[in-house]
């Protein structure tokens, strides 16, 4: 058994109607908030101005940014670390997917440092190692996805515009002060982001199975994330403004595919390795950009660990009793493919917007920004073996 550590530094609150908290908590953080939200959908749906009369309520000032688009890049941050700084906040409030929570964290973190840009914190940055930072300001994360599970995470993505990497910033004071995840907020999710969030949860989940730092509790919450994906992500996909019971257990199979992730105990794998550099190259629905290399990563190392992989083909619904662990193992590739089409996500990289000349550029991102990631597989994946699976899964 691998050993393992484990902090909670996040209070979270879990349940539809939980939004409502916010007036009694939100004073304890200072006296005005920067709310940094989704752009459109937050507004559309009611989401902002609930939020900021919530705010006020708790009376806290509160300033706002509601311009943050899926999959912030850095230019937009330093822009928003300005406005914090100018507006005086104290915290922020991070409101709407991964996109907004990652803003608002990267906010609050550099703010503290006032010193140089996001770019310098990301990898291959002068401060990319993160040696002597200050405290951020604190974040409260509300998640209007279930998704990526940034609101319990120690992470935030941001995309290099110079070179097109999408690289993760990781560090202990990164963990949210609070984080609300409030299904209410999600009934509202159309078809395709429930799909591409939903898969993100169930490759979370995966990944943190099957990585080398695997451990008793890491295990425990990702066989019961992919075990509620399984059971809702169709339900919620199909019918998600009306099926508040699939909401909710989405909602929560998502923030354990965060913790499974972020709290240092087990992480992704070369899926998302390799993913992040998809992302940075086409700008695809993040989700989206995992669902090609799966079938191939998983024929590439199903040997690796065959009760591990035996225990996924189950919870994918395949195989029977009679079967033997190695031939559950085997069939894994088959029942990922099945999931993917079960989830409509079966899709390969030049669907995504990839081309063949953009494999040897995302190579190079994968060894600058996700070696550490990379080197989660329970195989290695050397820079022939990475270019190998980009080909396979274009
Ligand atoms: P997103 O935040 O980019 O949002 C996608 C779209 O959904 C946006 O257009 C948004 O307006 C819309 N939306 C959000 N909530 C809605 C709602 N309730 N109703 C209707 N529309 C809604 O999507 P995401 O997948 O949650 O986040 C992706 C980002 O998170 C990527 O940058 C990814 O790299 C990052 N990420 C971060 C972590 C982490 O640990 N910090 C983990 C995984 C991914």
């Amino acid at each position: 058994m691998n050993a393992f550590n484990f902090t909670m530094p996040t209070k979270f609150y879990v349940g539809y109607g939980q939004v409502e908290v916010l007036k009694d908590i939100a004073g304890q953080y200072g006296k005005k908030a920067m709310l940094c939200a989704a752009e459109g959908t937050m507004r559309q749906f009611g989401f902002l101005d609930r939020v900021e009369a919530l705010l006020r309520a708790a009376g806290v000032e509160v300033s706002i940014i509601d311009d943050v688009q899926p999959n912030p890049r850095d230019v937009d941050i330093d822009r928003q670390v300005k406005f914090f700084l100018e507006e005086g906040c104290d915290f922020t409030v991070g409101l709407g997917g991964g996109s907004a929570m990652d803003t608002a964290k990267a906010v609050a973190f550099l703010a503290a440092q006032n010193d140089g840009s996001v770019r310098d914190y990301l990898a291959g940055g002068s401060k990319s190692e993160l040696k002597d930072v200050k405290q951020p300001y604190p974040v409260i994360c509300i998640t209007t996805t279930a998704g990526t599970g940034s609101e319990a995470t120690k992470w935030f993505v941001v995309t290099n515009t110079l070179n097109h990497d999408k690289p993760g910033v990781g560090h202990d004071l990164l963990m949210p002060s609070v984080s609300i995840v409030d299904p209410e907020f999600m009934m509202s999710l159309p078809a395709q982001i429930t799909r591409s969030c939903g898969i993100d949860v169930l490759f979370h989940a995966m990944e943190a199975y099957i990585a080398t730092c695997a451990n008793p509790f890491t295990d425990a919450l990702a066989m019961e994330a992919m075990r509620l994906v399984m059971k809702y992500l169709g339900r919620a996909i199909e019918n998600g403004a009306n099926d508040q019971e699939a909401r909710e257990y989405m909602a929560w199979a998502n923030t354990m595919g965060g913790i499974v992730i972020g709290e240092g105990n087990s992480g992704t794998v070369a899926i998302h390795a390799l993913g992040h550099s998809i992302g940075g190259q086409t700008n695809a629905p993040h989700g989206f950009t995992m669902c090609p290399l799966a079938v191939p990563y998983i024929e590439r190392t199903w040997d690796a660990d065959e009760k591990k992989y035996a225990a996924l083909t189950r919870v994918f619904g395949y195989g029977d009793d009679s079967m033997s662990e190695h031939e559950l193992a085997a069939m894994c590739p088959e029942a990922m493919k099945g999931v993917l089409q079960k989830f409509g996500c079966d899709m390969t990289m030049r669907d995504l917007g990839v081309t063949e000349d953009m494999i040897g550029p995302m190579t190079d991102s994968v060894f600058q920004t996700m070696g550490g990631v990379l080197n989660n597989s329970l195989k290695k994946f050397d820079r022939e073996a990475v270019m190998e699976l980009y080909r396979a899964a274009l």
